[in-house]
C-alpha cells in the first residue's frame, strides 16, 4: 500500500459573522473539505454550512479550558498526513489575533502544504458595518490594532498606551470589553482628550449587532446601559464620532 499524499491545510477566515461576508473561496472550502476544525467565533450560521460529519469544534471548553494550541497543531498535521483536505476556520481573519502564525510555522515545520484564505477582520469590518470609517481625510491618517486583553495598569502590558495616546490616529481594540475601564482611563492619563469619541460594536454584522457610543469619559457607562458584551470591537478616535452624522441615514435603511 502506498502512503497517502499529505493533504493541504487551509487557514480560513470566516469574516465577522454574517455568512454573506464569507469569501467565495471560504464558502467553497467549507463545503468541500474533508474536515473543518473551528472555534466558536465564526458563529452557528457559518459553522452549519459545513456538513455535520466533517466538522469538529476545537474551541470547546473541557473543564473550562480550550483545546490547547499544541493539541490543535498536532491534529492539523495528523489529519493532513492522512491525506485529508483540512480547513482550520477562524473568526475574522486568520492572521489577526488568531494564532494563525503559530499554526503556519508548525505546518511548515512538518512539511504540510498550507494556504491562507484571508477573511474580513472584525477590526475593520466591525466598525465598517456600523458606519464607522477607520481613516478619514480630516480626522485620522493611521490605525493601530491592539489587544485589550492585558491589564494596562499592571505595568506588564506589551502595549505602550502612552505612545498610542500620542499617535493622533484611530485605535482599534479587540478583546477589549472587560478592560475597557482600565484602558480608557490609561489613555486619558496619558494625555488624550477625555472628549475623544469612542464606540463599541458588539457582534458586528450579526442580526443582533449592538453599538454603544460615547467618549473616553462616558463610554463605560454607555456600554453598561446598552449591555455590551464580548465579542465587541472598540474604536477610539475622532472617526468614532462620524457615526453620529451618518446614523440617521443608516437607520433609514435598517
Ligand atoms: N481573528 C479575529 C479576531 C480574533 S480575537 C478577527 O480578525 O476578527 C477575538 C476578538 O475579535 C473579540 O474579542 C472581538 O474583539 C473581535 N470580534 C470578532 N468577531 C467580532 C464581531 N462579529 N463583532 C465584534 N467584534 C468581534
Amino acid at each position: 500500500m502506498t502512503e497517502a499524499t499529505t493533504g493541504t491545510v487551509y487557514l480560513v477566515g470566516s469574516g465577522p459573522g454574517d455568512p454573506e461576508l464569507l469569501t467565495v473561496k471560504a464558502r467553497r472550502l467549507l463545503e468541500e473539505a474533508d474536515l473543518v476544525m473551528h472555534d466558536r467565533l465564526p458563529g452557528k450560521e457559518i459553522i452549519e454550512l459545513v456538513p455535520a460529519d466533517s466538522r469538529v469544534d476545537v474551541g470547546k471548553r473541557a473543564h473550562g479550558d480550550r483545546t490547547p494550541q499544541a493539541e490543535i497543531n498536532r491534529r492539523l498535521v495528523e489529519q493532513a498526513q492522512e491525506g485529508k483536505t483540512v480547513v482550520r476556520l477562524k473568526g475574522g481573519d486568520p492572521t489577526v489575533f488568531a494564532r494563525g502564525g503559530e499554526e503556519m510555522t508548525h505546518l511548515a515545520d512538518h512539511d504540510v502544504p498550507f494556504e491562507v484564505v484571508p477573511g474580513v477582520t472584525s477590526a475593520t469590518g466591525g466598525p465598517a458595518v456600523a458606519g464607522i470609517p477607520l481613516t478619514h481625510r480630516e480626522f485620522a491618517s493611521s490605525v493601530t490594532i491592539v489587544t485589550g486583553h492585558e491589564d494596562p495598569t499592571k505595568g506588564e502590558s506589551a502595549i505602550d498606551w502612552e505612545c498610542l495616546a500620542d499617535t493622533g490616529g484611530t485605535i482599534v481594540v479587540l478583546m477589549g470589553v472587560t478592560r475597557l475601564p482600565e484602558y480608557t482611563a490609561t489613555l486619558v492619563e496619558a494625555g488624550m482628550d477625555p472628549e475623544t469619541p469612542v464606540a463599541l460594536v458588539e457582534r458586528a454584522s450579526w442580526t443582533d449587532q449592538q453599538v454603544a457610543t460615547g467618549t473616553l469619559e462616558t463610554i463605560v457607562e454607555a456600554c453598561e446601559s446598552v449591555g455590551i458584551e464580548p465579542p465587541a470591537v472598540t474604536v477610539i478616535g475622532e472617526v468614532a464620532g462620524v457615526r453620529e452624522d451618518v446614523l440617521a441615514w443608516l437607520e433609514g435603511y435598517e
